[in-house]
């Protein structure tokens, strides 16, 4: 972060808040909000097809295969109108309408719906379709395959299943030695999408040692939502004393922004919601920062930010580190169900901002609250 950027940050320390005009609760908090955090480009499109869905087929029950998206919140939320989740589509009657979660399926799943004669809609992540669509060029090319990630992630076991024969995973470079390497020329590496980048460069690293002939893939295969969170997570936990992650402990991309955090020597705590704050957190912690894995809702970021001013006063600043405007279009399969209930999907595109405008709600709350941008990067 370039030092007169942080100056002016820091300048702007101020406290209008409950703690700090009680006079006797120690220093005022400056609560950092990361920008970006929180829903990504997939994440959004994978749950506005869902509730898309619902509003189509308002008479119909709308099975999900896995979480759509790997957070508490937004699967309750989904099981509170009548979505039903399923572990095998074999708990999905004939016909009925299955969504495939923002993760990916192998094609065995798609085949199994396409004879069932299930309405398979598609809400996989464009960029996880990407590592699907690599694997199977390379892998009909005759190339072997080393598959970065964690084996029982869905996304890998989706990925894993497009050319079985040709994919070894590698969780640890503990893993390098048992490789079964053919022709040291032909071995190409692929990672998980939601790694983190520290963990992957490690691996990757010892792989080029092992096989100094390995192939990268032509573009990076961790997305772009996951590389800027942990790179805001990067450039401002040092400047902070405690990072607060909201996210679940089963998505990985929340789990990776923990580690990054620590990496760089700030502890930090994964949330679902501001119920799991413990005030023991903040007893030396003066400068906090507040940011959301790619599944985490904005409003849980909002409830927890607005927590944090009651409890302690002080100020709100949002660092702009990454500016995100990646949209996806609605996937061919929901267009379809839309055509076939008389919609005309043309004009139609995924809803975004859930959460409503955080200014307004920080003003609205008497919040004092700023913006200061760092911008460093830019995914469009
Ligand atoms: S984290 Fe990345 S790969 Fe996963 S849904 Fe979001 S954009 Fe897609």
């Amino acid at each position: 972060m370039p030092g007169d950027e942080r100056s002016r940050a820091e300048a702007v320390l101020t406290c209008t808040g409950p703690k700090c005009l009680s006079g006797d609760l120690g220093l005022p908090m400056k609560i950092i909000l990361a920008n970006p955090r929180g829903f990504c480009a997939g994440v959004n499109m994978a749950i506005d097809v869902v509730d898309q869905l619902l509003d189509i087929c308002p008479d119909e029950t709308i099975y999900v295969y896995h979480e759509i998206v790997h957070n508490r919140h937004v699967v309750a939320r989904f099981k509170d109108q009548g979505v039903i989740f399923v572990e095998s589509l074999h708990e999905v009657p004939n016909g009925a309408i299955v969504v495939f979660s923002a993760h990916g399926v192998s094609p065995a799943i798609r085949t199994e719906a396409l004879e069932r004669k299930l309405v398979a809609v598609d809400a996989t992540c464009p960029l996880v379709t990407k590592v699907h669509m690599q694997a199977i060029r390379y892998a009909k090319q005759g190339w072997q395959i080393l598959l970065i990630g964690h084996a029982d992630h869905q996304e890998v076991v989706g990925t894993m299943g497009e050319a079985p024969e040709a994919i070894q995973i590698v969780e640890t470079p503990d893993d390098i030695p048992d490789l079964e390497i053919l022709d040291p020329e032909k071995v190409v590496y692929l990672t998980q999408t939601t790694l983190s980048t520290d963990d992957a460069n490690v691996i990757i690293d010892a792989l080029r040692v092992a096989i100094p002939t390995i192939k990268s893939p032509p573009s990076d295969t961790i997305c772009y939502a996951t590389t800027n969170r942990q790179h805001a997570v990067r450039e401002i936990a040092p400047d902070c004393d405690l990072v607060l992650v909201v996210g679940s402990r089963n998505s990985s991309n929340s789990v990776r922004l923990t580690e990054i955090s620590k990496n760089v020597g700030t502890p930090a705590k994964l949330i679902d919601d501001v119920s799991e704050v413990e005030a023991a957190w903040f007893e030396d912690a003066e400068t906090v920062m507040v940011t959301a894995g790619a599944s985490a809702p904005d409003d849980l970021v909002n409830d927890l930010v607005i927590f944090l001013f009651e409890q302690h006063g002080g100020v709100v600043e949002q660092w702009d580190v990454d500016r995100e405007t990646i949209e996806f279009g609605l996937p061919a399969s929901l267009k379809n169900v839309m055509r076939e209930n008389g919609i005309d999907p043309s004009g139609r595109r995924i809803v975004l901002d859930r959460a409503g405008d955080l200014d307004a709600l920080l003003s609205r709350n008497g919040i004092d609250h700023r913006t200061v941008d760092l911008t460093i990067g830019r995914s469009e």
